[in-house]
């Protein structure tokens, strides 16, 4: 028999409990659960703000930066963290390393309102520095759980730190740029940031190359789709078969 318990007191969720054998005053119970309402964007948003978990709170900047864009993504984009304008504006990439980005999306065949895009922390740190790991092992888990909300097909990770936080390995961008990687629960594509382009020219190539194989990569898999509530129509959806085992196993593991 499933009996409604109590509201749970410290979540105020709705908790229930199998009972086995009702005795007197006593019940033998099972199983006690807890039935977790789906989290939405807008919750998990709304529990990081003002986020004090971490020292970037308190080092200067402005808002917490969360993340934008279209919440049926099949396409989400991962930078590595906000820069002053971000700060200021409260969106990922509307600086100038976001205007280069826009750039390159539109030669890859989209567009902003297709992506959802966020970054691994979602703080500015100072001068901009790199996040620091206790930084990253704090915000990461927020960065997956917006990736498991959206629940994207392809993740496009944008520099070194947003790909060795997914891929979580040391490795260098330039060793795995303009490939796909299957990984358990999304394929991960990681790209050049364009932010390294603005500072050093030569980079600018390399960069719309990456871009150009991300391009083949969704004409190869991108399927039209009817549109559908949860899927807009303007929304590329992709449809990634199974790697062949050689794909799988690009580390040797
Ligand atoms: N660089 C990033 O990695 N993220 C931003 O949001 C802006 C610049």
């Amino acid at each position: 028999m499933l009996v409604s318990l109590f509201e749970h007191p410290a979540f105020s969720l709705p908790t229930y409990a199998v009972i086995d054998k009702p005795f007197g005053a006593f019940i033998q119970c099972s199983r006690i659960f807890i039935v977790m309402p789906a989290m939405t964007l807008q919750d998990l948003a709304k529990s990081l703000h003002n986020c004090q978990r971490c020292k970037l709170a308190k080092m200067g900047r402005t808002q917490v930066v969360f993340g934008v864009g279209n919440p049926h993504a099949s396409v989400m984009f991962v930078g590595e963290a906000p820069g002053f304008n971000e700060d200021q504006q409260g969106e990922p990439f509307v600086g100038a390393a976001g205007k280069l980005l826009n750039d390159l999306l539109q030669s890859a065949g989209l567009s902003r309102s297709d992506i959802y895009i966020a970054n691994v922390i979602k703080c500015r740190p100072p001068n901009n520095r790199d996040p620091e790991p206790d930084e990253v092992e704090t915000c990461k888990p927020f960065l997956m759980q917006q990736i498991a909300i959206i629940h994207p097909t392809l993740v496009c990770t944008l520099g070194n730190w947003a790909t060795q936080t997914l891929l979580e390995r040391k490795v260098g961008i330039t060793k795995v740029r303009g490939q796909a990687f299957y990984l358990k629960d999304f394929v991960l594509f990681p790209l050049l940031h364009p932010a390294a382009a603005l500072h050093q020219g030569s980079m600018l190539e390399p960069l719309r190359e990456d871009f150009k194989k991300l391009r083949e990569f969704l004409d190869h898999h991108a399927k039209p789709v009817e549109p559908t509530e949860a899927a807009p129509a303007a929304v590329p959806t992709l449809q990634i078969d199974p790697p062949q085992p050689a794909q799988m196993d690009l580390f040797g593991t």
